[in-house]
């Protein structure tokens, strides 16, 4: 049977759970009658990595900024072609009526090449495109060409509204929250707001994807919320999602009863920005689900709330949450100031959450920053001696990152405001005008921060690892990674 569309998520974004933005556009697209399947090229090609033997390679294909734009890709292209030739052969070979894509800063010329390389085997399908890199008209401008029509935003209400439309080629204006490039590259588009009732939004629906069998995670997304309560200045999440919403704790429920129906020994990661959002909501939802024993694994990203007790911990851990992940940022009091994190309070109210969190018996795991603008080499020191005071309580360093400037973030829309030299702003060679926080500085900050955690015993998280470069060795053979990349088995 002819499907109406194939939805495509190409590598890479290191996944190692379904994608839930496809799930929602399948329901999205059900309920208007048309028929969909998701191929998740990431989640197969993740598994293909993992078991790359040459660390060189390996390191290579690991560090997302190799996969984000066009000149990069080409660098890569030489050791993932037979991947890309067997995801193109794929497509191609599933009928369909139109295509859709979903598009983010890491996939964003992978997916350009896969598009270039169907259209010269003459595949002539309709093309949509939406996700993560298509919430604003300038952050698509690169590739929207290549589709019919881009969702803008969150698309669970502009699918319904835009399917008719699109299917029947795309005639006159776009629907709201719809993007189309016309000729000579002129683009035209209407905003949407982001759906306000997410309690009316459909359950995301899988489909067909393999689980677990053929792969080890047991993982799955949900969602309680979207967007955040702060705005911190590095962060892009109200451009993005607008206005802070949340789920009932009654359809949270419905769906992860009906996921652990399906998948019964699923663990659940919560994609929300915070799962503290709303203190009182929280509470009412571990609430209910302890009471309803559902005994399924939850992690969570949450922020540093001064007002969050000990007892909220606690019966966040019944009702199953194991991990806590704190976008902590930094431990100096002057930068979180100067980022507008301040939800934590003072230095020793933060400890004290963490320390809370870790003895209800959750595992804290935290992110950390290097170089906001601003941070002085002295603020890293102090960040430096904060987080190693504090070692007993952090179980694991998630990610430790350099500062980069996300379009949409205050700090890129305002860059003067925070010292930062607005012509640089574009790429990950930003610095500020006085030029002390430049690219050098950065990596160098990072180094001592990494040096004094893993002193202090602190445990680095994969992503952390994947950055350190293996020892300099001869390249293996690319037949090597020929051979793995024939393991290839999409889902
Ligand atoms: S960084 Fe996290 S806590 Fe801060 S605004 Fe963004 S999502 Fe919210």
């Amino acid at each position: 049977m002819t499907l109406d569309v194939l939805l495509v998520y190409l590598p890479y974004t290191g996944g190692f759970m379904p994608n839930l933005g496809l799930a929602c556009v399948r329901s999205a697209m059900a309920q208007v009658g048309y028929s969909s399947q998701i191929i998740n090229f990431d989640y197969s090609f993740s598994h293909v990595v993992n078991e790359v033997s040459d660390p060189h390679l390996r390191h290579k294909l690991y560090n997302l900024e190799n996969w984000v734009g066009e000149d990069k890709l080409q660098g890569l292209l030489p050791d993932i072609n037979d991947s890309v030739e067997s995801w193109v052969q794929h497509i191609y070979s599933v009928p369909s009526n139109a295509l859709g894509f979903s598009v983010n800063c890491f996939n964003h010329a992978a997916t350009a090449e896969v598009i270039r390389r169907l259209r010269l085997l003459g595949d002539d399908r309709p093309i949509l495109m939406g996700g993560a890199n298509c919430y604003f008209p300038e952050s698509v401008e690169g590739i929207s060409y290549l589709a019919d029509a881009v969702v803008l935003g969150e698309a669970d209400e502009t699918i319904p509204e835009m399917m008719p439309w699109f299917m029947n080629g795309c005639h006159g204006d776009p629907p709201t929250g719809v993007l189309v490039s016309r000729s000579k590259g002129e683009q035209t588009w209407k905003i949407r707001n982001p759906p306000e009732d997410l309690d009316r939004l459909p359950l995301p629906d899988y489909g067909d994807e393999i689980w677990p069998e053929g792969w080890g995670y047991p993982d799955f997304p949900i969602e309680m919320s979207r967007s955040c309560i702060l705005s911190c200045a590095f962060c892009d999440v109200h451009s993005r999602n607008g206005s802070f919403r949340m789920r009932s704790p009654k359809r949270l429920i419905e769906e992860i009863l009906s996921l652990k129906q399906r998948y019964p020994s699923l663990r659940l990661h919560f994609n929300d920005s915070l799962v503290n959002g709303k203190l009182p909501y929280l509470r009412e939802a571990c609430e209910r689900i302890e009471a309803e024993q559902i005994d399924v694994p939850l992690v969570g990203q949450a922020i540093i709330r001064r007002d969050q007790k000990f007892e909220d911990f606690q019966a966040m851990r019944r009702a199953g949450f194991h991990t806590l992940i704190y976008g902590l940022e930094s431990g100096s009091y002057t930068v979180l100031q100067i980022m507008n994190k301040k939800s934590g309070g003072n230095l020793s109210q933060i400890s004290q959450c963490l320390q809370m969190t870790h003895d209800a018996g959750i595992k804290v795991v935290i992110n950390l920053i290097v170089g906001f603008p601003g941070e002085t080499r002295e603020d890293l020191l102090e960040a430096a001696d904060f987080l190693c005071e504090n070692a007993q309580y952090i179980d694991v360093v998630a990610s430790l990152s350099t500062m980069v400037l996300l379009p949409g973030s205050p700090v890129s829309r305002f860059p003067e405001k925070f010292g930062v030299e607005p012509t640089t702003r574009f790429g990950p060679d930003w610095q500020t005008l006085d030029g002390t926080n430049n690219y050098d500085e950065r990596q160098l900050r990072w180094s001592i921060l990494y040096d004094r955690l893993i002193s202090a015993g602190v445990e680095m998280g994969t992503v952390v690892k994947r950055m350190e470069k293996p020892a300099p060795s001869p390249p293996k053979p690319r037949s090597l990674w020929q051979k793995l990349a024939g393991k290839l088995n999409p889902v």
